[in-house]
């Protein structure tokens, strides 16, 4: 049985609306999911997360690893114990990071050799092993180690990249099964095959007819243009099976994320919302604002019209153009609760529009303001 029930679907795109249904409960789909990289999203409190509706946040194994360690983890029964959460926990696999922060690394088919970001320490993942530190952490959804690659690169390096991701993902496999119950989460598989169709087409034919309970399209938004995106976002989903949730990695702006629900994605997450607030970019219908600008020192507004979040009910721009000039920390704050406020209330437009069979003009209403807005 799936863990994704799907209620609703559009009839001019492929969006669709469901219920997935995690062990610490039920998430409403699509879905956007905020980023703790260590285990807390920055900046904001767990109670604000709850409080605005999240019940799914990401954590990423590679850190959760190198600090506080499994040791720790272990000892509090997981991360929901460690970081008192009771919600979900999403973990992605390492994957990504060791390709993009740790120095010196070697992809062998037992595993991948790499040095921490923090000390130099050389420390190795293999497909197990990042299977057996997500059932420590407790994850409610867990991902399979994979080789990521960036855009641009020839053919045969991107296929020898899908073919150690598909080697990796049947370990993995094996690995959750001889855990049996002390795996509790649902373990999902990543598509790659970087920007060529045929490896995309194979690859999310293979991990969607495996026998994992939920799909993720890796490998995208990692530097290409944004019609390279689309392009092979829409490509790629098209083969990914609609009977299982499916995941794209690494996506948060609200152009970027209409175009994943479009394509009947079910859940992304990012680290921009986040990390764009405590540079006090704030997301608007009219755009993104950046509070630091002059142009907002006498500006008596709200930054959003309507928006619930404490900086939009209780504050000017004026005052959080002046909190972000002179760097203090309620101004990250006030504006990561903002920016989760925005893009939680975003899905829930989406929902709507999609329950009303009106996403495709919803997009295009959303898009044409939000592009045509001040930017800046
Ligand atoms: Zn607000």
């Amino acid at each position: 049985m799936s863990i994704i029930r799907i209620i609703r679907k559009d009839s001019g795109t492929k969006a669709r609306l469901g219920i997935l249904s995690l062990p610490h409960g039920e998430v409403e789909t699509p879905a956007f999911m905020p980023v703790g990289t260590n285990g807390t999203v920055k900046g904001i409190y767990h109670d604000t997360i709850r409080k605005i509706g999240y019940n799914l946040i990401l954590a990423n194994t590679y850190h959760m690893y190198l600090r506080p360690g499994t040791e720790v983890l272990e000892s509090f029964g997981g991360l929901h114990g460690f970081a008192a959460w009771d919600g979900n926990i999403l973990t992605d696999s390492g994957g990504f990071q060791v390709f993009s922060l740790s120095g010196l690394r070697k992809i062998r088919d037992a595993g991948v050799t790499f040095q921490s970001h923090i000390d130099g320490s050389k420390h190795v993942f293999t497909p197990e092993k990042v299977v057996d530190i997500q059932s420590v952490i407790g994850s409610d959804i867990a991902m399979t180690l994979d080789v990521c690659t960036p855009p641009g690169i020839e053919h045969r390096n991107a296929k020898e990249a899908w073919r150690v991701t598909k080697l990796w993902a049947e370990r993995s496999i094996e690995e959750r099964n001889r855990l049996g119950e002390r795996f509790r989460g649902n373990l999902f598989g990543i598509v790659q095959g970087n920007f060529y169709e045929d490896l995309r087409k194979e690859s999310a034919e293979t991990i969607s007819a495996m026998d994992f309970p939920g799909v993720a399209i890796g490998g995208l938004s990692v530097g290409e243009e944004k019609h390279q995106f689309e392009d092979m976002l829409a490509y790629t989903a098209q083969y990914v099976t609609e009977e299982k949730p499916r995941y794209v990695m690494g996506i948060g702006s609200p152009d970027y994320i209409l175009s994943a629900v479009e394509n009947g994605i079910d859940l992304f997450d990012c680290v921009l919302a986040t990390r764009m607030a405590r540079n006090g970019g704030l997301f608007t219908d009219d755009g993104v604002i950046a509070l630091k600008k002059a142009a907002y020192r006498f500006d008596h507004g709200p930054v959003q019209e309507g928006c619930g979040c404490t900086l939009c009910r209780e504050y000017s721009r004026a005052y959080m153009h002046h909190l972000i000039k002179c760097n203090e920390m309620l101004g990250g704050m006030l504006a990561t609760e903002h920016n989760l406020q925005y893009l939680y209330d975003l899905m829930k437009r989406v929902r709507q529009a999609i329950r009303e069979d009106r996403f495709r003009e919803f997009k295009e209403a959303y898009l044409r303001r939000f592009y045509a807005g001040k930017q800046g």
